[in-house]
């Protein structure tokens, strides 16, 4: 009988998030795939969980797929995990999914944090239909990018890189309607975690009074919401 693909969300910063059955799958797998496996390794060894890590990279050869699915035909049981968060959430994972689940193998989810999904939790925006739209694209496609935002009455929620939050506050004041609400999440469950909330002047301010650097999720409230407390 063919094993099980495991698909592990890991911590996004605090590894006291990993969850009690992330733990147990990752203690009993035969083995870890990962994205990187010098990313992965500190989460390894702070649980002291010491079995093979197998790097499969975004770009990952069809052999090494190939290999892998062998392996979970042959029995063996497999986890997942990308470098933070949701494998699949703006990571990799959906190939090896895609592979396994061509074999008939099957593929468990092991559901934990995403970035996403803690920003979505605490914008207080009304957020029962939203669009994530991964990230901003770096050249092309990003004037698209910010004016598909603008015209979208709906929340919307997306990943920026560190290095170009400041340009994309640019963006944002250029194109989003001056009275729209955001709420700018930086380094979520981490020691310097902070939350911007306001228009997107506002928050442009308060990001200039402490740092732009860090990790990023973004949170565009609906068009014409407003706190009313
Ligand atoms: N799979 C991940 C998830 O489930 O959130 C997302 C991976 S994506 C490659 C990495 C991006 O997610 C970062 O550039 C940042 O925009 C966002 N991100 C990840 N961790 C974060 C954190 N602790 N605080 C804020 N944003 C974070």
């Amino acid at each position: 009988m063919s094993g099980t693909l495991f698909i592990v969300a890991t911590p996004i910063g605090n590894l006291a998030d990993l969850s009690r059955r992330a733990l147990e799958t990752l203690q009993q797998a035969d083995v870890i795939v990962c994205e990187n496996n010098r990313v992965s390794s500190v989460l390894l060894r702070a649980y002291e969980i010491k079995k093979p890590l197998v790097g499969l990279f975004e770009h990952a050869s069809t052999e090494r797929l190939a290999n892998l699915t062998e392996q979970l035909l042959a029995g063996k049981n497999l986890a997942y995990i990308s470098d933070a968060g949701t494998p699949g959430v703006s990571d990799p994972g959906g190939k090896l999914v895609a592979t396994a689940l061509e074999q008939g193998i099957k593929v468990s989810p092991i559901p934990g944090p995403s970035a996403m999904a803690a920003a979505i939790s605490i914008c207080g925006f009304p957020m029962h239909e939203f669009s994530f739209v991964g990230f901003v694209p770096k050249k092309k496609g990003r004037e698209t990018f910010f004016k598909e935002l603008a015209e979208r009455a709906s929340a919307s929620i997306f990943y920026e890189s560190k290095y170009r939050m400041d340009k994309t506050l640019e963006a944002l004041a250029k194109h989003l309607a001056p009275e729209r609400l955001l709420l700018v999440a930086r380094e979520l469950t981490k020691m310097h975690e902070t939350l911007y909330r306001g228009t997107v002047a506002q928050v442009t301010e308060q990001i200039h009074q402490t740092s732009s650097k860090g990790e990023f999720v973004i949170v565009v409230a609906p068009a014409g919401f407003g706190y009313t407390v």
